[in-house]
């Protein structure tokens, strides 16, 4: 073993391995629009919205006076016991009026990994209450991200986040579904039992593992298969909800209707800590009935009063600047020059879904050596798992932008790979 660098930030990144980092780390100190700023003056385009969450750009000023005002007014105030915020109540009903699940509720925390644990939690927590007491097994897909949380961490599809913490997972009972063939999942579930299962949780499109969108038909068949045995659908929407998709949620492009749904990052643009979950009639009812128990979950910082407002503040924009038909408009532009750089021989495979584009390298290539060339010409763009370059801009972005970071794409192939296309 080599000695430890004990050089750099108090900071442990933790999502990155600290050796490769250390010494060349962007530090990020001012963001505009589409725009961020690193320590060292250097103007990037965030070709990723962040981690596909800045969704109305950086740096709005109104964003800052709501915050002030609200801190002004109430920081916040806890909503455990007979207490609430009126933010938070707010809203909890905005997002319920949104939502594609009729007069459902919703609980709020603080992100995604946050929603996935309380979203796990309680589908077991619904089935022990019905009385189902063997249905405790989560299923999820292969390759799917579901955040870094002791539940999330366990239903993980992508392996090398499940490993590591000992011989069983963090969390008992998960097992991995086949991620596109449906009949594939059927055979799971015979295998397994339907008796046993509780829940199956999908994104509908497949972000950090490598911005996989659903084979025709799959998200309807997972549907069909949890209708026909009593098993929780979970749709987890902390990419795709609020808008990337062109709908409020992908639930609504897909044709499907979970029992639950996670959000996080586009509630609130990543102007606050926010996530939550949206939860159908049949799973809510049982515990607002007179004999039922309480759903003990929540934290010091569920339904914070200044996030929600902020959230607020980010949905009413995304509404009054038409960004959802700007999300299917960036949609066009990002397929056609997709489209374009897919005939490019050192290019394997284009995805993309909604606002949310995906360029699979040959083999020959690596995703991560090109996206750390783009960043030395400007532009952030993120390597995820199978050689593939992430590109998720805010939806603020020009078509222009669109058009410049797929040209940078392959200005980085031709830098790392010394040949012109
Ligand atoms: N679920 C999905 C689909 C995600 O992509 C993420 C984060 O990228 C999470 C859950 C976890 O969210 P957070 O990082 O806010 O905890």
């Amino acid at each position: 073993m080599t000695a430890p660098d004990r050089t750099g930030p108090a900071l442990w990144s933790a999502q990155a391995h600290m050796p490769s980092v250390l010494g060349r780390q962007l530090t990020i100190t001012r963001g505009e629009g589409n725009y961020v700023f690193t320590s060292d003056g250097q103007r990037l385009f965030d070709g990723t919205a962040g981690l596909w969450h800045a969704n109305i750009g950086h740096g709005r000023a109104e964003m800052a006076e709501v915050a002030a005002e609200q801190m002004r007014t109430l920081e916040t105030y806890h909503v455990f016991g007979r207490y609430l915020n009126d933010r938070a109540v707010e809203l909890a009903e905005r997002v319920r009026d949104l939502s594609p699940v009729d007069d459902a509720k919703v609980i709020l925390n603080s992100g995604g990994s946050d929603s996935i644990d309380v979203a796990l939690k309680l589908a077991r927590r619904y089935w022990q209450l019905r009385g189902r007491h063997d249905k405790t097994v989560v299923l999820s897909r292969d390759l799917s991200y579901h955040g870094l949380h002791a539940f999330g961490t366990s239903v993980a599809g992508l392996d090398f986040n499940r490993e590591g913490y000992g011989t069983d997972a963090l969390v008992p009972e998960t097992a991995r579904i086949d991620t596109a063939d449906i009949e594939r999942v059927r055979q799971r579930v015979a295998e397994i039992g339907p008796d046993r299962i509780a829940a199956i949780i999908a994104e509908p499109i497949q972000g950090t593992g490598g911005v996989i969108p659903p084979a025709p038909g799959y998200l309807e068949g997972l549907q069909r298969i949890a209708d026909e045995h009593d098993i929780l659908f979970i749709a987890d929407e902390v990419i795709t909800g609020f808008g990337r998709t062109g709908t409020w949620f992908a639930s609504e492009r897909y044709g499907i209707r979970p029992d639950i749904i996670t959000m996080a990052k586009g509630i609130s643009s990543g102007y606050s800590a926010v996530g939550g979950i949206i939860v159908a009639p049949e799973v809510w009812e049982p515990f607002y009935t007179d004999d039922a128990p309480i759903y003990r979950h929540g934290t010091t910082y569920s339904g914070h009063a200044t996030s929600a407002a902020l959230a607020l503040k980010n949905l009413e924009i995304i509404e009054r600047e038409g960004l959802l038909d700007r999300v299917r408009s960036l949609e066009t532009v990002l397929a056609d020059e997709l489209a374009g750089i897919a005939a490019d021989p050192r290019v394997a495979a284009t995805r993309v879904a909604g606002f949310l584009g995906g360029i699979e390298l040959g083999p020959a290539h690596s995703a991560e050596r090109i996206t750390d060339a783009m960043v030395d010409e400007g532009w952030i763009a993120r390597p995820l798992r199978g050689n593939v370059v992430q590109i998720s801009p805010p939806f603020t972005t020009t078509d222009a932008e669109v058009r410049g970071i797929v040209a940078a794409v392959r200005a980085g192939l031709d830098a790392t790979s010394g040949a012109t296309a």
